[in-house]
C-alpha cells in the first residue's frame, strides 16, 4: 500500500512539475519574443500541455471511475488542441506561413474540439470511450480506457499532425545552411520524441495503462527549454541584433562562404520586390547577377537598377565579409543602398555642366571640347571637317518687342529645328546668347557650304510658333572649313574664320550664308 501511493504521487508531482515548468516557459517565450509568428502557437501548445499535465496528475490520484472520469474531460480540454497548435507552430516556425488560412485553422481546431465535445458527451454515445475501468495490476491504480471510433479519430489526428510537424521541421533543417542548423535541431528532436512515444502509447507498448503524454509534454518541455536557455536559439541579443537587422534602413542579403542566400532583412525585398524565402539555400549569384561572388574585396561596390510599377530604382550593393569570433570568414553580408536619388541629381548635374540649359544642346564648353576631338580626329586622318557659325538676324528687335519670354521660344524652336536638320555625327552647340555652331566632321567646303543654304532657307521659311502667334526669322551663317591644307590650323582659328564668315553675312545685308 505504502509503495502503490508513493508512486502515483512521485508521478503525479512530475506531471505538476511539467505543468509549472511549461508555464514558465510559455510566459518567458511570451513576453521575450512576442513579436515572433511562430510564438503564439507555441504558447497555445504549452498551455494546452498544462491542462493535459495538470489534469492527469490529479486523475491519478484517486482510483474511481468517476474521479477519473472528471479529470479526463479537463484533459480533454488540452490533448486534442495540442497536436492542431504543434502543426500550427511547424508552419510558422518553418516559414510555411502561406498555407496557415483562416479556414484551415478553423478547420484544424474543428477537429480539436470535435474531439473534445466527445469526450464530454461520452456518456450519452460511448463512442469515444466505450468503457472505463480502472486498471489495479500496475504500481498504481490506473484509468483501463476501451478506445472507441472517436478515440481512434483522435489518435490519427494526433499522428498526422505530429510527423507533418516533423517533415517540416526536417525539410527546413535540409534547406538551411550549416551555421542556422542548430536552431533546428532541438524542435526536430522534440517532435522525434513525441512521435515515438505516441506511437508506443497508442500501440499499447506502455504497460499498465499508464498514460505516458503527460511525461512526453515535461521531457518537450525540458529540450525547448535547453534550446531556449542553453543554446540560446532566442536569446536576447540575437533578438537585438534581428531588430536592428529588420529595422536598417540599408537592405541586407547575408550569404554563407558559397554564396548560398541564409537571411535578408525586409528592405532588401522591398529593394528586390522578387526576393522571397524560396531564395532562402540557392545561390544568390544564380539569382542576382549583380552580387557576383568574384566579387570579393570589401571595397567593391556595384551597381544596379530595378524597374518597378513606379519606375527605374538604381542601387548600390556593397560586400562585406562576415567573421566569426575566432577571425574566420563564414559569410558575406551584402548591403543595399538605394541611390536612386543620388544617381538622378549627378545625372542632372552631368547636363547641366554639359548641355545648354535652354535648349538643351551642347553648351560652350562642351561643344568646344567635342569639337577639340573631332578636330584632332580629322586632322589625324587627314580627312576635311566644317564649321557652320548661326546668328539670328536682328534678335533684339524680337526681344524689345514680343517679349524676352517669347525670344527664349525661339531660341528653343530654333535649336529643336536645327537639330533634326542635322547628321548625328555633327556636333551642335549654343555658342553664345543667339548664336549657335555645327561641327562638321568629314564635310568639305562644297558639302557645308550646301547644307549651310538649306539651312538658312528652311529657317527663313519656317514659322516659329508662339501662343497662337506666328513668328518668321532669319539667320545669317559664316562657313569655314579646313580641307587637309597644306597650311595647319588651330581649331581656334577654324572658328575664328567661321566668326569672320559671319560678320561678313551680317554686312552684307543678313539672310545669307558666306564662305570664310
Ligand atoms: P544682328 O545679329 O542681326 O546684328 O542683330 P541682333 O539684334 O541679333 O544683335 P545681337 O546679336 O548683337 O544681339 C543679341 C541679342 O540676343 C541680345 C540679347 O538681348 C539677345 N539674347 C541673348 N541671349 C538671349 C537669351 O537667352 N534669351 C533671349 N530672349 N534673348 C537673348
Ligand atoms: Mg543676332
Ligand atoms: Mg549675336
Amino acid at each position: 500500500m505504502y509503495i502503490f501511493l508513493g508512486a502515483n504521487i512521485i508521478y503525479s508531482i512530475t506531471c505538476l512539475i511539467s505543468s509549472i515548468l511549461l508555464s514558465a516557459l510559455a510566459s518567458l517565450i511570451s513576453v521575450q519574443y512576442k513579436d515572433r509568428p511562430y510564438i503564439r502557437p507555441l504558447c497555445l501548445l504549452a498551455i494546452f500541455a498544462v491542462i493535459y499535465s495538470f489534469g492527469y496528475a490529479f486523475e491519478i490520484m484517486k482510483g474511481d471511475v468517476d474521479w477519473v472520469f472528471f479529470w479526463l474531460r479537463i484533459e480533454y480540454l488540452g490533448i486534442p488542441f495540442i497536436g492542431t497548435s504543434y502543426l500550427w507552430f511547424a508552419l510558422e516556425f518553418t516559414g510555411n506561413r502561406k498555407y496557415i488560412k483562416p479556414y484551415l485553422l478553423l478547420f484544424f481546431f474543428g477537429i480539436s474540439a470535435f474531439i473534445s465535445i466527445s469526450v464530454f458527451t461520452n456518456k450519452f454515445h460511448n463512442l469515444y470511450y466505450s468503457y472505463i475501468k480502472i486498471d489495479n495490476t500496475g504500481p498504481f491504480p490506473s484509468a483501463n480506457l476501451g478506445r472507441g471510433p472517436f478515440y481512434i479519430i483522435n489518435m490519427i489526428w494526433f499522428l498526422i499532425s505530429t510527423s507533418i510537424s516533423f517533415l517540416l521541421f526536417i525539410l527546413y533543417y535540409v534547406k538551411l545552411p550549416s551555421i542556422l542548423r542548430r536552431q533546428v535541431i532541438t524542435v526536430i528532436i522534440g517532435s522525434l520524441f513525441t512521435i515515438v512515444s505516441s506511437i508506443a502509447y497508442f500501440s499499447g507498448l506502455i504497460p499498465w495503462n499508464i498514460d505516458i503524454g503527460p511525461l512526453i509534454t515535461s521531457v518537450n518541455g525540458i529540450i525547448f527549454a535547453i534550446g531556449i536557455l542553453i543554446l540560446k536559439i532566442f536569446n536576447v541579443s540575437p533578438i537585438i541584433r534581428d531588430r536592428i537587422f529588420e529595422s536598417m534602413r540599408d537592405g541586407v542579403i547575408v550569404t554563407n562562404l558559397y554564396g548560398i542566400v541564409v537571411d535578408f532583412n525586409p528592405i532588401a525585398q522591398e529593394f528586390i520586390p522578387s526576393l522571397s524565402r524560396n531564395w532562402i539555400g540557392e545561390i544568390l549569384s544564380k539569382k542576382m547577377p549583380e552580387f557576383d561572388i568574384s566579387l570579393n574585396k570589401a571595397s567593391d561596390v556595384v551597381l544596379f537598377s530595378i524597374e518597378n510599377k513606379d519606375g527605374e530604382h538604381f542601387y548600390e550593393v556593397k560586400q562585406i565579409p562576415i567573421i566569426n569570433n575566432i577571425g574566420k570568414k563564414i559569410g558575406n553580408a551584402w548591403y543595399i543602398r538605394q541611390v536612386t536619388e543620388q544617381k538622378k541629381l549627378l545625372e542632372q548635374l552631368k547636363f547641366y555642366a554639359e548641355k545648354d540649359g535652354l535648349t538643351g544642346i551642347w553648351n560652350r564648353r562642351k561643344w568646344l571640347e567635342l569639337a577639340e576631338a573631332e578636330f584632332k580626329r580629322v586632322k589625324r586622318y587627314k580627312r576635311p571637317i566644317s564649321i557652320i557659325s548661326i546668328d539670328i538676324d536682328h534678335f533684339k528687335n524680337i526681344n524689345d518687342t514680343m517679349g524676352h519670354a517669347v525670344g527664349d521660344k525661339i531660341l528653343e524652336g530654333l535649336a529643336k529645328f536645327i537639330s533634326i536638320q542635322i547628321r548625328e555625327s555633327d556636333i551642335f552647340g549654343r555658342v553664345g546668347g543667339e548664336e549657335f555652331a555645327i561641327i562638321l566632321p568629314e564635310t568639305n567646303r562644297e558639302s557645308a557650304r550646301i547644307m549651310a543654304e538649306r539651312l538658312l532657307k528652311a529657317v527663313a521659311n519656317n514659322k516659329f510658333k508662339y501662343d497662337e502667334i506666328e513668328i518668321n526669322i532669319t539667320v545669317s551663317i559664316g562657313v569655314a572649313s579646313y580641307e587637309c591644307d597644306a597650311e595647319s590650323i588651330s581649331l581656334d582659328e577654324l572658328i575664328k574664320r567661321g566668326d569672320n564668315a559671319l560678320y561678313e553675312a551680317k554686312r552684307q545685308g543678313r539672310n545669307r550664308v558666306c564662305i570664310g
